[in-house]
C-alpha cells in the first residue's frame, strides 16, 4: 500500500466534497492514505451540504440498530472530541421535543424510549409549565415536552471545511472542478476519468450526495437504490429574534421528516424550517410563495412574538433521500469500491462516524496504512457569533461586510488560504459576507474588486440575492 506522499498515484480517490465526503478524506488521510478529494463544483458543499438546520443532532430519533443511529451517535461524540481543536464553535442549547397536541403528548414517552435505546439516557419528560419556565415565549397550547439536552446548534459550512483542511494539512489533496465522467477497475487500480483527465486510485470511495447512484451506475454498472431529493425551505429571522428562544424547538417526528424546527444559528439569528418536498430535480432547490406562507405561520402559531420579526433570508436544501429509511452503505467485493449514499437527514451530525464506519469496512478488505508521526491540526477561523470575531481583533483592515461584520483580512484570507475560494458561494460560506440584512447591497461592489484577480469568468460575477447560498 502506497504512503509515498509526493506519488501520485492514490491508496484512496473521495467523490465529493459534502460533509460527508470530507470527513472520510480526513478520516483516511489520518490513518495514513494518501488520499484524493474528487469534486465537480468549484468549491467544495455545493450539493446536499450546503443548505442544512445545522442541528448536532445526538440520533435521540433514529431507528434503532440501524447504521444511521450508530453515525449519528459516533459522529456526535467525535465532533465533541475535536471540535476545539479545529475550531469549530458549539452553540450548547439543548433541544425540546413539544407535543401540541393529545396524540402527540401519547407519543412522547415512546420517543423517550426510543432515545434510550439509540444511548441517548438523559431525556427527561416536562409538563406544560416546566416547558413554559424552560422557553416562555413558547405558545400557550404547548401540551408537554421532553427535553434532549445533547443536540447542539453547529456551523453547518466550518466543520466540513475544518474537516477537509485538516485532511490537507496532512497531505491529502483535492481537485475542484473536476467531474467525474466514468472509470474502470482493472483488479488492482481504479482509472477515474474525469474533466481534468485520468485520476488513479486503488479504492474509489462514492461519496456523491444526490448523484450517488448516478456514480454506481457508470463506475459499477448498478445502484442499490435511486435518489429522490427531498427539498427543505427554510426562513432566517433577523438577529433580535434569537433573542426568543433559548433551546431547539422540535416538533414530534415522524417517518418522513423531522418537521419545522426553530433554532438560533451560529450566526445568531433565528431559523424556521425546513419543509419536506419530494421531487426528481437533483439541482433545483427554488423557494416557493406558498412554503415561506406556510412556514410564516407555523412559526408564529409556535412562537407568536415571531410576527414582530423581520425576515433577513430564505433558503433550500436538497437531502439525498432514497427508497429506504437507512443509509445507503456497501463495499463491493472484489472491485475496491464504497459506496455511502443516502445520507439524508443527518449527515451533518454523522459524517465524523461515517467516516470511522468506512475506514472500518475498508479496513475488512484492505490492509491497515501507517499512520503519519505527527498529527497537524489547523484551526479554522471563526464566523460564529458566540466567539472572538476578527472585527474585534487588531490589524483586520477594516470591516467590508457590515452586516455580518467581515474584515478585509477574513476575505483575503479565504481567498488565498490553503483551500482558497473560487467561488461568490464558497466565499459566502466561509466568511459569511453578504449574508446578512442587506444580503450585499452594500459590499458587493467591493467583494467584486477583491475577487477579480481570484475568480474566473464564471465565477467572478459578486449578484446579491435574498436566498442565495
Ligand atoms: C433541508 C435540510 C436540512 C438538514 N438538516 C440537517 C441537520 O440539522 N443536521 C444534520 O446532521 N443534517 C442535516 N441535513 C442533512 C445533511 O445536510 C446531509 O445529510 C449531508 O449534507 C449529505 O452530505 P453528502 O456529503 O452525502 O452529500 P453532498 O453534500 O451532496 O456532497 C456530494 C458532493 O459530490 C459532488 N459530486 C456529485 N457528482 C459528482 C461527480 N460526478 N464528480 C465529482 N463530484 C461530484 C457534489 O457536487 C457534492 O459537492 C439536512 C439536509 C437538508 C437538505
Amino acid at each position: 500500500m502506497s504512503t509515498d506522499h509526493r506519488s501520485s498515484q492514490f491508496d484512496i480517490a473521495v467523490i465529493g466534497a459534502g460533509v460527508i465526503g470530507c470527513a472520510i478524506a480526513r478520516q483516511f488521510t489520518l490513518e495514513g492514505a494518501r488520499v484524493v478529494v474528487i469534486e465537480k463544483a468549484p468549491d467544495i458543499l455545493d450539493g446536499a451540504s450546503k443548505a442544512n438546520s445545522a442541528i448536532l443532532h445526538t440520533g435521540f430519533d433514529a431507528p434503532p440498530g440501524s447504521i444511521e443511529a450508530s453515525c449519528v451517535a459516533a459522529g456526535h461524540a467525535e465532533y465533541l472530541k475535536i471540535h476545539e481543536r479545529l475550531g469549530l464553535p458549539l452553540i450548547k442549547s439543548g433541544a425540546l421535543v413539544i407535543a401540541w397536541t393529545e396524540s402527540e403528548e401519547q407519543r412522547l414517552p415512546m420517543l423517550m424510549e426510543r432515545a434510550r435505546e439509540n444511548g441517548v439516557e438523559d431525556v427527561q419528560l416536562l409538563s406544560a409549565g416546566q416547558t413554559h419556565e424552560l422557553e416562555p415565549e413558547l405558545a400557550e397550547h404547548a401540551k408537554a415536552s421532553f427535553i434532549v439536552p445533547r443536540e447542539y446548534v453547529i456551523d453547518p459550512w466550518s466543520a466540513p471545511y475544518g474537516y477537509l483542511l485538516q485532511g490537507l494539512a496532512n497531505g491529502a489533496v483535492i481537485k475542484r472542478n473536476c467531474e467525474v465522467k466514468g472509470g474502470c477497475f482493472d483488479g488492482v487500480r481504479w482509472k477515474l476519468d474525469t474533466v481534468q483527465g485520468q485520476i488513479s486510485a486503488t479504492t474509489v470511495i462514492n461519496a456523491a450526495g444526490l448523484y450517488g447512484d448516478i456514480i454506481d451506475q457508470k463506475l459499477t454498472g448498478s445502484t442499490r437504490f435511486s435518489i429522490k431529493p427531498r427539498k427543505g425551505q427554510f426562513i432566517v429571522y433577523d438577529k433580535p429574534a434569537s433573542a426568543l428562544v433559548k433551546h431547539i424547538l422540535l416538533p414530534v417526528p415522524n417517518d418522513v421528516t423531522k418537521g419545522v424546527v426553530i433554532c438560533r444559528t451560529a450566526y445568531g439569528n433565528l431559523l424556521v424550517g425546513p419543509t419536506a418536498e419530494a421531487q426528481d430535480d437533483r439541482v433545483n432547490a427554488a423557494l416557493s410563495e406558498t412554503a415561506m406562507t406556510a412556514l410564516r405561520q407555523r412559526g408564529e402559531e409556535i412562537l407568536p412574538a415571531l410576527a414582530d420579526h423581520d425576515v433577513t433570508a430564505v433558503y433550500a436544501g436538497l437531502r439525498p433521500a432514497t427508497e429506504f429509511k437507512d443509509y445507503q452503505i456497501h463495499a463491493h467485493e472484489g472491485l475496491n469500491y464504497i459506496t455511502v449514499g443516502g445520507i439524508r437527514s443527518t449527515g451533518l451530525s454523522s459524517a465524523l462516524g461515517t467516516a470511522k464506519l468506512i475506514y472500518q469496512r475498508y479496513l475488512e478488505s484492505g490492509e491497515a496504512f501507517q499512520p503519519p508521526a505527527t498529527i497537524h491540526w489547523p484551526k479554522v477561523s471563526n464566523i460564529a457569533e458566540n466567539y472572538p470575531r476578527d472585527w474585534q481583533c487588531e490589524g483586520n483592515q477594516g470591516i467590508v461586510c457590515h452586516c455580518e461584520l467581515v474584515t478585509r483580512r477574513e476575505i483575503t484570507e479565504a481567498l488565498e488560504g490553503p483551500l482558497a475560494v473560487r467561488s461568490i458561494g464558497g466565499l459566502k460560506r466561509r466568511t459569511r459576507a453578504t449574508m446578512g440584512r442587506c444580503q450585499g447591497f452594500y459590499c458587493s461592489a467591493e467583494l467584486a474588486k477583491m475577487t477579480q484577480p481570484y475568480f474566473d469568468a464564471a465565477g467572478s460575477t459578486v449578484r446579491s440575492h435574498v436566498g442565495a447560498n
